[in-house]
């Protein structure tokens, strides 16, 4: 351990404060460290691995294509991007997909859009929430409602503008001429877990059709059956409201590869065609080995329901962190999300964390770690389930064992 750290002391840019953990290898919910000690993992990255570690399906699929072809670029047709354009238009409604290799980058993408959209009209603006996360781009930080992302890299670049989120009358407040879209997560995720709400999706996709917006969705976290629906729209709302909702576009990426390093938008039909030829591009984008991955994913989760069980398994997980929660409030503020995306608001005023600078959320997580449970902490405050969408009940209920034993630990120090 201690040689690594010195490595990465080295050789790595700081650009992370790392936890002190190196994991050597993985199996479904459970990772190992070097020292042989099992973890079992909430994070799967940060809701990336959909199926868990080391998925021997996924793995024969990916060497199965890397035996045939790893990459020729988009100068050519090649069959997996065919296959997975389809199958997530399936999914998703008709329309057309581009394929990249990160979230940041699906969302430059959505900007894009955007602009060539309202470039005849002269507009550009871009709506966005406090407390979003759209990616580490120039464009991605000036996206995101978070100033602690922005410092030290000004001028930020023009064209957004935040508004509170879940509230309408914000968004119609921000609406000038230049305004072309208004673009939000379903369910924010790097902001601590939370949802929209039914009214204000509704609300949105009316006040975009009235002034002729673009409605961008960012599903990077919160998308790929995370919520128990492949869109966390369509867990939001009801199965009539659904029908009269739909955004323009929407970025994918996270679960999407299982691992491997896959991003993608998808494009309502009516405005699939304003990106053209030449206006857009990548090199590695739906290369044939990330999109024989996430085809071979998309697959097992239809064959094996496990949209049914992250709705299952998130329901399991939220109503034992709701009882650990009543029975410790002096630790546990609120718990909030949907299906296999949950947080854990911790109380401000826990005393064994009183003593350090450290943020509650990295010191609970640490301190999990100690216990053997994975968990991703989200600003200063929240701590994140996020397992792997084939979540067993065994890994869930020793991860919530081990959950209530550190929160009755640190509630007994009051
Ligand atoms: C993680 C995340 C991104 C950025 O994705 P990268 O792959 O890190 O570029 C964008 N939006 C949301 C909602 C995310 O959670």
């Amino acid at each position: 351990m201690n040689e690594l750290k010195s490595l990465y002391e080295q050789y790595v840019v700081p650009t992370y404060g790392r936890f002190d953990v190196a994991f050597e290898r993985g199996a479904g919910s459970q990772l190992w460290d070097f020292d042989g000690k099992r973890y079992v993992d909430m994070g799967c990255g940060i809701a990336v691995c959909s199926l868990g570690h080391a998925h021997p399906e996924l793995s024969d699929a990916l060497s199965a294509q890397a035996r045939k072809l790893v990459h020729v670029s988009n100068l050519y047709y090649t069959e997996p991007q065919a296959t997975l354009a389809k199958q997530l238009v399936d999914l998703t409604g008709v329309g057309k997909m581009f394929f990249c290799n990160s979230g940041a980058e699906a969302n430059e993408g959505l900007y894009k859009l955007a602009r060539r959209f309202g470039h005849e009209s002269g507009r550009f603006e871009i709506i966005t929430a406090h407390n979003s996360f759209h990616g580490r781009t120039m464009a991605g930080i000036a996206a995101t409602g978070q100033e602690k992302v922005k410092i030290g890299f000004g001028p930020v670049m023009e064209g957004f503008t935040q508004v509170p989120f879940n509230d309408l009358e914000a968004v119609e407040k921000a609406l000038s001429p230049a305004t072309v879209a208004v673009m939000i997560e379903g369910v924010q995720g790097e902001g601590g877990i939370t949802p929209a709400t039914s009214e204000y999706l509704l609300g949105l996709r009316k006040f975009c059709d009235v002034n002729n917006l673009l409605l961008l969705m960012d599903a990077v976290q919160c998308g790929f059956f995370r919520t128990g629906n492949w869109q966390s729209y369509q867990t939001i709302l009801s199965r009539d409201e659904v029908k009269s909702f739909q955004p323009d576009a929407i970025s994918m990426a996270k679960s999407l590869g299982g691992g491997f390093p896959i991003g993608s938008f998808w494009i309502t039909e009516k405005h699939a065609d304003l990106l053209g030829p030449g206006s857009h591009g990548t090199t590695f984008g739906g290369t044939p080995l990330a999109c024989a991955m996430a085809s071979k994913i998309i697959e097992i989760v239809e064959r094996d329901n496990l949209a049914g069980n992250a709705v299952a398994m998130g329901s399991l997980l939220k109503d034992e962190l709701n009882v650990i929660a009543e029975a410790h409030p002096n630790v546990i503020n609120t718990v909030r999300g949907l299906g296999l995306m949950i947080g854990v608001e911790l109380q401000n005023d826990i005393p064994d964390f009183q003593n350090s600078e450290t943020p509650a959320s990295i010191q609970m997580v640490n301190k999990l770690h100690d216990a053997c449970l994975i968990l991703i902490p989200a600003g200063t405050n929240v701590v994140r389930f996020l397992p792997a969408l084939n979540l067993t009940q065994a890994d869930a209920e020793e991860a919530l064992g081990i959950f209530r034993d550190t929160v009755a630990e640190l509630a007994g120090k009051k």
